[in-house]
């Protein structure tokens, strides 16, 4: 039972490592990046790449189905009335129904 406790505290202040560690070279990074732009050190140009990759994985817009109010990718919503539904079925059955009923 002990040993379960120990591997938990292990695990623990390793997590915290890691996150002190990073923070470090955040704030390393970020005052060697004042000096020099081209950095010493080798570690700074992965960390950079991996911050400009991962805006382009999120570049796609979300739309809201008005009809179910699911967010769906732009490129498989379908846009009818300059309403933006999550799927040809939706956009045809809000179309059917009368606008009176669109108060929820
Ligand atoms: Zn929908």
């Amino acid at each position: 039972m002990r040993q379960i406790f120990l591997l938990i505290l292990l695990f623990i202040v390793g997590q915290w490592l890691v996150k002190a560690l990073r923070r470090h070279d955040a704030q390393t990074s970020q005052r060697s990046g004042a000096n020099g732009a081209a950095g010493a050190k080798g570690a700074n140009g992965p960390n950079g790449g991996a911050r400009a990759a991962a805006p382009a994985q999120l570049a796609e817009p979300m739309i809201r189905c008005v009809e179910c109010g699911v967010h769906a990718p732009k490129s498989d919503s379908v846009v009818v009335a300059g309403q933006p539904f999550c799927s040809a079925a939706h956009a045809q059955r809000h179309g059917a129904r009368p606008a009176g009923r669109d108060a929820r």
